[in-house]
C-alpha cells in the first residue's frame, strides 16, 4: 500500500520528551515500512523516519501547541501534497483539522483519535461522525464516544520493549511520571508517599495552563529530599527511573484514552498502581502487572502500594512482550486499512 501518514506539526517524530502520539507514529511509520509498504510521513523537518518524510516547518515548536495557524499550514501543506501524488490512504494522527477538511480530499482517510472525549472533543467528533474512518485506542475510548461514529477498528498503543531495561533491582523510591496536570493525579501520588512515609520522584513536562495547579498542589510539596521533581527529563534518565522505581503510581483523575506510561513502566518490570478510569482496566491486570483501586479511594490506593511486592517483575515484562509490542500494533493497523479499503 501507498500510505500517507499525517503527523501533528508541533513536537518532531520520534519525540526528545513529551510526546504519546508522535511515538506511536513513528513506530507505526517504520513497521510499516519493514512490511514492504510505501509510506510517506508529514512531520517537521528534524523528524527520523524509515518512511520518506515531506515536512513545510523544518523544526518542533513544543512551545506553539495548540496554536491553528501551524496546524492549518500543516494540513494543507499536506493535503495539497497528497492530491499530487497517489496514495491508496491517508492515516491522520493530526487532531481536528484534517478531520474537517477530509471531504477535499479524494484519498480514503482514517484517523487514529489520540485524545478522551471530552466536551469540545465529543462536539467536534459528533459534527464529523462519519466524515473518515475511526480507529480507537481502547474500548473505554470508543465507550465514550458521541454515537454514530464510523468506526474502522481497534489499534491499542505499543512500545519497542526492548528499548525499555528491564530490572528485578528495584530502589526505594515511588515514581509518578507524566504531564504534570490534575488529571494524571500528582497531588494524589504525593499524599500517597508523605502517608507511606516513601520517596516520591516526580519527573514530566510542565504546560503552561496547567501551571496554577502545579504552583498549588505540588510545588509547597517539594523539598528535594523525600518529595522531589526533576522537570522534564532526558529520554535516558525517563528509561532510568520507570527501570529503578518500585512502583509507579497513576492515581488519574480523567477517562484515560490509553496511557502509554502504563506500559513502559511495566516493560522495565516494574509494577503499576492505578485509578480505575478510562483504558486503565485494559491495560492493568489487578493483582498480576499491579493493581488497580476504585477512583478517589485514596485509602486504598495507599494500601495497594503497599502491596506491591507481591507483583512479579517478570509478568509484568511478559504482558507487554505479548500484548503491546509494536509488531501486534503495527499487523493491527494493517488489517484495519485492508478492511476499510475493502469496504
Ligand atoms: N513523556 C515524556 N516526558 C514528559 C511527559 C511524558 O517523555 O515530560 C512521554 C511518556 O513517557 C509517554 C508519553 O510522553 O511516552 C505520554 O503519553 P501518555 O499516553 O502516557 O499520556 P498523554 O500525555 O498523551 O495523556
Amino acid at each position: 500500500m501507498r500510505i500517507a501518514q499525517l503527523a501533528p506539526p508541533w513536537i518532531t517524530v520520534p519525540p526528545e520528551g513529551y510526546g504519546g502520539t508522535e511515538w506511536v507514529v513513528q513506530q507505526l511509520c517504520d513497521g510499516l515500512t519493514a512490511l514492504g509498504h510505501e509510506v510517506c510521513l508529514y512531520a517537521t523537518g528534524d523528524s527520523h523516519t524509515a518512511a520518506e518524510l515531506r515536512s513545510l516547518f523544518p523544526r518542533q515548536m513544543p512551545d506553539q501547541i495548540g496554536v491553528t495557524a501551524f496546524d492549518s499550514r500543516h494540513v494543507s501543506f499536506a493535503f495539497a501534497d497528497i492530491e499530487r501524488d497517489a496514495f491508496d490512504l491517508v492515516h491522520d494522527h493530526s487532531g481536528f483539522l484534517g478531520i474537517a477538511f477530509s471531504r477535499y480530499l479524494a484519498t480514503p482517510m482514517v484517523h487514529t483519535v489520540h485524545c478522551a472525549f471530552d466536551q469540545v472533543a465529543a462536539g467536534f467528533y459528533a459534527q464529523f461522525a462519519d466524515a473518515v474512518g475511526y480507529i480507537c485506542i481502547s474500548e473505554y475510548q470508543r465507550s465514550m464516544a458521541p454515537p454514530g461514529m464510523r468506526w474502522a477498528g481497534i489499534a491499542y498503543n505499543a512500545i519497542a520493549v526492548e528499548q525499555w531495561p528491564y530490572t528485578t533491582g528495584k530502589d526505594d523510591y515511588l515514581l509518578a511520571f507524566g504531564r504534570v496536570c490534575e488529571a494524571k493525579g500528582f497531588h494524589h501520588s504525593i499524599e500517597t508517599a508523605k502517608r507511606l512515609d516513601r520517596r516520591l520522584i516526580m519527573a514530566g513536562v510542565l504546560q503552561e495552563p496547567y501551571r496554577d495547579y502545579f504552583e498549588e498542589h505540588v510545588e509547597p510539596h517539594i523539598d528535594g529530599e523525600q518529595i522531589v521533581y526533576e522537570g522534564e527529563v532526558s529520554d535516558a534518565r525517563k528509561r532510568e527511573l520507570f527501570a529503578h522505581a518500585g512502583a509507579f503510581l497513576f492515581p488519574i483523575t480523567w477517562p484515560e484514552p490509553f496511557g502509554l506510561v502504563m506500559i513502559e513502566a511495566m516493560a522495565c518490570g516494574t509494577p503499576v498502581v492505578a485509578m480505575r478510569h478510562g483504558s486503565v482496566p485494559e491495560v492493568v491486570d489487578d493483582g498480576a502487572t499491579g493493581f488497580v483501586v476504585e477512583p478517589d479511594d485514596l485509602d486504598a490506593f495507599v494500601a495497594a502500594v503497599g502491596r506491591v511486592w507481591q507483583i512479579d517483575p517478570a509478568v509484568c515484562r511478559r504482558t507487554v512482550e505479548e500484548r503491546f509490542t509494536v509488531e501486534r500494533m503495527v499487523a493491527d493497523y494493517e488489517a484495519i486499512y485492508r478492511r476499510f479499503l475493502a469496504r
